[in-house]
């Protein structure tokens, strides 16, 4: 094996990543040829495949791996009294900023935490800062909106924006019209699906608490923030498992699966130093105790995923809202109890932005000077496994490579390609993530040997055809993953 790697690395900034998503089929904005639509995204053809790979892995990591936790998907349209019950009516707002100089909204608890995060707070602010929290979050009311804003005011929140001239509340919840229901919804996250299953769950399977439901499945919010590509959209994907325990045991639950969570997270090594733990100051209506994961995105560390101990919130109100008991029975105790719940929901998108904005990477070959950009991602990930390559456009090898092509693709998902310079065809294949380049050259027709190029150290080593398919899988497998969530 020849290694030639020792490329110079150059950053990428977050509009290049942006434009790379776009230029090779990752990510487009939706409806572009309308001039598009903000904070709406439409997946591309590698996009989807890379989506898809890490949905999988999310999937099986719950599913597959622990024997206790199951999978639903349940619809998006659901009925009005569900958001009743779960608060979302009376309580899934936020309240908003608008700024006279730039005619635009802003979410003040976004608005707040980077000021926080960003600033040392004196003592003076600190008070400010507590008014406001306790103005605004324990007490909102309209006709209070000129002492809020006169403190928003004094703390100047934001280095470029001053003025503030309103402030108001409003429901994230997308309403849509229906004949039989006026209050209908787009579900704003998919817990609830599985809250209003468990009695089928406990009814059908053999399961018993301690036990996950896991789904994944399209949500829809009124954001209003805008530029911040897929981290903040209006319709996106959550991956949510809700864990269902006994009372009075919480705290040890909670911990077991903020250790676990970070294990998944760590396990796509996209680095240790990327994540951090933060314990939510502002409570969600339904939670006792919230931590998000947050993961440093190019515009600094935001919240990934949050891992949520949501009380018998949900299931005491479904109870007394449908009238069915939600109820489990303690043998030991010899009484019935509504079971407590530990969510843990990561963003789908957010995650791949996570994937994608940190193994984007520039370097400058060392031998030819010549710049290649890489997306470095675990090859379980990779949207396409191998690409076959013919060196050139020879009858020969052609018949070969898509002889090769046609056997593999049963198991893998390649690419077959002819066009262009075996270095530009390789540079393609770097740009999306491809792991391995397979080459058929005029040598093959007689030792039966081809040539594999490695992504990311540039490595190249000859493999019998016959090993191909044992090669290609030893190094995308996802049960490289797996096995370092045991
Ligand atoms: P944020 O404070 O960033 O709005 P949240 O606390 O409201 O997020 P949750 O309701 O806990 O988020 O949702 C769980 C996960 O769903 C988040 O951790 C995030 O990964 C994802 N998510 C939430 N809102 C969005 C959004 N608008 N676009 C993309 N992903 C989102």
């Amino acid at each position: 094996m020849k290694n030639k790697n020792k490329n110079k690395k150059k950053k990428i900034s977050f509009k290049e990543m942006v434009s790379h998503a776009k230029q090779y089929g990752f990510v487009f904005p939706s409806s572009e040829i309308y001039d598009g639509i903000n904070a709406i995204y439409d997946y591309g053809q590698y996009g989807i495949y890379l989506k898809n790979n890490i949905k999988e892995y999310w999937w099986k990591s719950m599913i597959q791996i622990n024997e206790n936790i199951i999978g639903l998907d349940t619809s998006i349209l659901m009925h009005p009294n569900i958001w009743k019950a779960s608060g979302h009516v009376s309580k899934f707002k936020e309240i908003f900023l608008y700024n006279e100089d730039t005619k635009y909204s802003y979410r003040l608890d976004l608005l707040l935490e980077t000021y926080f995060n960003e600033n040392h707070l004196r003592k003076k602010e600190k008070n400010i800062k507590n008014n406001i929290i306790k103005y605004i979050y324990k007490k909102f009311k309209v006709k209070e909106q000129y002492k809020i804003l006169s403190l928003i005011n004094k703390l100047k929140i934001n280095k470029q924006l001053n003025k503030w001239t309103k402030i108001y509340e409003y429901n994230l919840m997308f309403k849509i019209p229906l004949k039989e229901h006026k209050n209908f919804y787009l579900r704003p996250e998919t817990a609830q699906g599985i809250f209003t299953n468990f009695l089928n769950v406990l009814n059908t399977s053999k399961i018993k608490i301690p036990f996950g439901i896991a789904q994944i499945g399209k949500v829809f919010r009124k954001e209003i923030i805008a530029r911040q590509f897929l981290f903040r959209m209006r319709e996106f994907e959550q991956m949510e498992m809700q864990f269902f325990i006994p009372p009075n045991q919480e705290e040890k639950w909670l911990e077991y699966w903020k250790k676990k969570r970070f294990k998944w997270h760590l396990s796509l090594g996209l680095g240790e130093t990327k994540y951090i733990f933060s314990e939510h100051e502002q409570l969600a209506h339904y939670a006792k105790k919230a931590y998000d994961i947050q993961f440093k995105f190019p515009f600094g560390f935001k919240e990934l995923e949050g891992i949520h101990s949501r009380t018998n919130f949900d299931l005491k109100n479904h109870e007394k809202y449908s009238k069915k008991r939600f109820r489990v029975f303690d043998k030991e105790k010899n009484k019935f109890y509504i079971p407590y719940i530990i969510e843990t929901s990561l963003g789908l998108d957010r995650m791949f932005l996570a994937v994608f904005s940190s193994s984007l990477k520039k370097e400058t070959i060392k031998d030819t000077k010549k710049e290649r950009i890489i997306l470095k991602i675990n090859p379980a990930l990779s949207p396409i496994k191998a690409a076959i390559f013919p060196l050139i456009r020879d009858k020969r090898l052609i018949y070969y490579a898509k002889e090769i092509y046609k056997n593999l693709k049963l198991y893998f998902l390649l690419i077959y390609e002819e066009n262009d310079s075996i270095g530009k065809r390789y540079r393609r294949q770097d740009a999306i993530g491809t792991p391995i380049c397979v080459t058929i050259d005029f040598k093959t027709l007689k030792d039966k040997c081809v040539t594999m190029r490695f992504r990311d150290k540039m490595l190249q080593k000859r493999v019998l055809i016959k090993d191909l398919k044992r090669e290609i899988k030893k190094e995308t497998s996802m049960k490289q993953l797996f096995k370092l969530l045991l």
